[in-house]
């Protein structure tokens, strides 16, 4: 099959780390027979640089004629002193909410290679490790209610509104990731106190019916931040609100220790999807062949899997990645003693030799 991708490599790592994935998705290509057309475009910083602006609306058209759009970094010390809606991560927003990405999903897998990165105790992983997703509703909820303060400046108030249709959705996203993984849904509201989160639990039961393979169970957010290091095996994949899930899922990754091994993807209701690695621009490695590309890998593993529906691709990547891992080889972010040290384009290389 033939598959446009648009190409957003951005800022500081982002060239890097993206020239590794292309390499592993071309691979992915030649092994399955499938053709990846590359359409390279400009955000962030570098679009600051060339025209003027972070999110230029040529690059808005190329990713929207695109079947996926992959994303390296964008930010930087350089641009740090521009206004809010002129910085390169105001591209990030901008592109979010003109594709319509409404879902955000943020695995967090502690791979046993990596095992001692982990912050919590060896024995509170024996039961399963962990591999969890958090499904997080990216465009609506308190973060975009409405806000001010009254005319003395003493008081201030922020809205949490959420809509059945704005439920309904990333419910229907998280019971679909659902059904690619372990059919385990956790859905973490305040159903005790908050009126949305009653509206959130009562549309999360009704889309539950759809889908009779799953197992729902709800959680508090309060609770759900402390099972997260007390039990973490027992999640598979965790739906909540905007600000729940920009708490847990940055909980969820820490555990496992290593910030350039995280992938994320933003969805929304067509195939078209955002994929791109949790962590910054990493200006200080910029251009030294030191930045981890893992994570922009796994990244593309996602868009496999959420936008191209290619499964076995998918699985092929995450298993390169754990066998090079497996091998002892380390970018430095993740070195430690008796591994051998790798740089970005090294790491590339193994990934794609262990197809
Ligand atoms: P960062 O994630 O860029 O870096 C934090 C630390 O982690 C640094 O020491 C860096 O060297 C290291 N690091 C990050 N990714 C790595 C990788 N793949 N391999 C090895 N080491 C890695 O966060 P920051 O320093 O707070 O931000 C730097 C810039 O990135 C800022 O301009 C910020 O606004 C931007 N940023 C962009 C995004 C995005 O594009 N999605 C996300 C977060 C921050």
């Amino acid at each position: 099959m033939d598959f446009k991708v648009a190409v957003v490599a951005g800022d500081g790592i982002g060239p890097d780390i993206v020239k590794q994935a292309v390499k592993v998705l071309d691979t992915v290509g030649d092994k399955f027979g499938h053709q990846f057309e590359y359409n390279y475009t400009l955000a962030g910083g570098a679009a600051i640089d060339a025209v003027g602006e972070p999110l230029p609306e040529e690059t808005l058209q190329v990713c929207k004629e695109s079947d996926s759009v992959l994303l390296g970094a964008v930010g930087g010390p350089k641009w740090d002193d521009l206004g809010g809606n002129q910085r390169p991560e105001a591209a990030l927003l901008g592109l979010r909410s003109a594709l319509g990405l409404y879902a955000n999903v943020r695995p967090a897998v502690l791979h046993d290679a990596l095992k001692d990165a982990c912050p919590l105790k060896p024995e509170l992983l024996e039961e399963g490790g962990l591999d969890i997703v958090v499904m997080r509703e990216l465009t609506g909820g308190i973060y975009f209610g409405e806000r001010g303060r009254n005319e003395e400046g003493e008081t201030a108030f922020d809205t949490l509104v959420y809509s059945k249709e704005e439920v309904r959705r990333i419910a229907v996203a998280a019971f679909d990731v659902a059904m690619k993984r372990n059919k385990k849904v956790t859905s973490v509201d305040k159903h005790n106190i908050l009126e949305s989160s009653r509206l959130w639990r009562s549309v999360v039961e009704e889309v539950a019916k759809d889908y009779p393979e799953i197992q729902l169970n709800h959680m508090y957010v309060d609770n759900a931040a402390m099972q997260l290091v007390s039990r973490p095996s027992q999640f598979d994949v965790i739906l909540t609100t905007n600000m729940f899930g920009d708490i847990l899922s940055d909980e969820a990754s820490m555990i496992t220790g290593s910030i350039g091994m995280l992938p994320s993807a933003s969805i929304g209701s067509s195939k078209l999807g955002l994929y791109e690695p949790v962590h910054g621009s990493a200006p200080d490695i910029a251009g030294q062949d030191k930045a981890n590309p893992l994570a922009t890998i796994l990244s593309v593993a996602m868009m496999l899997r959420y936008s191209f529906n290619l499964q076995k691709e998918a699985d092929a990547i995450e298993e390169a990645v754990t066998k090079v891992l497996d091998g002892g080889f380390r970018t430095g972010d993740i070195l430690s003693n008796g591994m051998k040290l790798v740089g970005t384009e090294e790491m590339g290389d193994l990934v794609a030799k262990n197809l």
